[in-house]
């Protein structure tokens, strides 16, 4: 039988014209000019106004590292100040897979029903993964994400935790001014992120899931000690008696420590995100908790203290960047550093060393 393949000349080999390949940009694409920013001014006002598109782009100079833009966002941080303070603001925590985005999106749109904003941010610093954002996409968060009424921010990605964090705070000052009146602060239960956020919110849950042996690592790492409330999700379908055996597993736990500073006793409660089950009685223990702090005067004392705190963070971290963007420390510090490595000198004279060498630079 004829057939192309039975003639000697034929490799197998066939060359087929191909298609052109598209230009690398997009040929319709008009550049675009960047909007000039506003003044510090102006965007004070869109603030104060509930403008979204300005609180934005107010948050992404917080979150720059340009020190022009530095510059403009603690002027604007300072003016909005005297409007901010007027929110609950929330701390939530978890092991990823939790269920924290699942829960946000519930206790979100409950919060949401009896009025009022809310503001999603999150801490992250160690996200790589998603380029410091742990809420990715906004598609975490379904229901919140198209809320009118909801503005979610990513973790600031750019630095060290706590670089990260204050950034966090400032931008809810910046929220609070723009009339959010309930602030989520959102964190991975996996690191140091916790303690952060603990030192700028009002409330701290922590979200616990049932037999996963996570009761232990909590206290071991003084997350409990800070919770104010603990849930344990998930609590639905033939998951409810393992939940309900956790409650009082921690319940138990929390005997052991000592009574908290606001003298509130954290509750324990099982809910269901997912399912939507046991919300309300969440967001009803967290009424009942701010009734108490603001009762007893705890409220405004802590704020206090983490507005202490947040100036002694801030100070902390201008005086390292300082110390380690000097050229000349830099490159003393490398020096230093190998004639450590090889024993020529010890730890303690090289730091002295190259301390004395940076105070003598800047009293000069
Ligand atoms: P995150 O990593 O802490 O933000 O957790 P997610 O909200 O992404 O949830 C992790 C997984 O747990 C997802 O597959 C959710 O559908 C599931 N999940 C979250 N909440 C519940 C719940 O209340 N019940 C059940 N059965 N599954 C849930």
């Amino acid at each position: 039988m004829e057939h192309i393949e039975n003639d000697d000349k034929y490799t197998g080999l066939t060359v087929n014209s191909g298609v052109a390949q598209p230009p690398i940009v997009n040929p319709y694409l008009t550049r675009r000019r960047r909007q000039p920013l506003p003044t510090p001014g102006e965007m004070v006002e869109g603030i104060l106004k509930g403008d979204v598109t300005i609180l934005s782009r107010a948050v992404t100079l917080v979150e720059s590292l340009s020190p022009e833009h530095q510059a403009i966002a603690q002027e604007v941080i300072e003016k909005c100040l005297p409007y901010s303070g007027k929110s609950r603001r929330i701390g939530i925590t978890g092991v990823p897979g939790a269920g924290k985005s699942t829960s946000i999106d519930v206790f979100g749109l409950h919060v949401l029903k009896s009025g009022g904003k809310l503001a999603v941010l999150a801490i992250d610093p160690s996200s790589e993964r998603t380029k410091g954002s742990i809420l990715g996409d906004k598609t975490r968060m379904e229901k919140l994400s198209v809320h009118p009424d909801a503005f979610i921010r990513p973790s600031p990605s750019a630095g060290s935790l706590g670089g990260v964090a204050r950034k966090t705070r400032e931008t809810i000052v910046l929220c609070e001014a723009a009339g959010y009146n309930n602030i989520f602060v959102e964190t991975v239960g996996v690191g140091q992120s916790e303690t952060a956020v603990h030192s700028m919110v009002d409330f701290f849950l922590l979200i616990q899931l049932a037999g996963t042996g996570d009761e232990l690592q909590g206290i071991k790492r003084g997350i409990m000690e800070m919770a104010d409330g603990i849930v344990i999700n998930k609590a639905d379908g033939d998951n409810v008696d393992r939940a309900r055996l956790a409650q009082a597993q921690f319940r138990s736990a929390l005997h052991l420590f000592p009574p908290t500073l606001s003298g509130w006793i954290p509750e324990v409660l099982c809910y269901s995100g997912y399912y939507e089950l046991g919300i309300a009685e969440v967001w009803e223990m967290i009424d009942r908790y701010f009734e108490f702090v603001i009762g007893n005067g705890h409220f405004e004392r802590k704020r206090q203290e983490q507005a202490r705190y947040w100036m002694y963070e801030t100070i902390d971290e201008q005086l390292r960047r300082h110390f380690y963007n000097n050229h000349d420390v830099a490159s003393l510090l490398a020096d230093k550093e190998q004639r450590v490595l090889s024993n020529r000198q010890s730890s303690f004279t090289a730091a002295r060393d190259v301390l004395d060498f940076y105070f003598r630079g800047s009293d000069r």
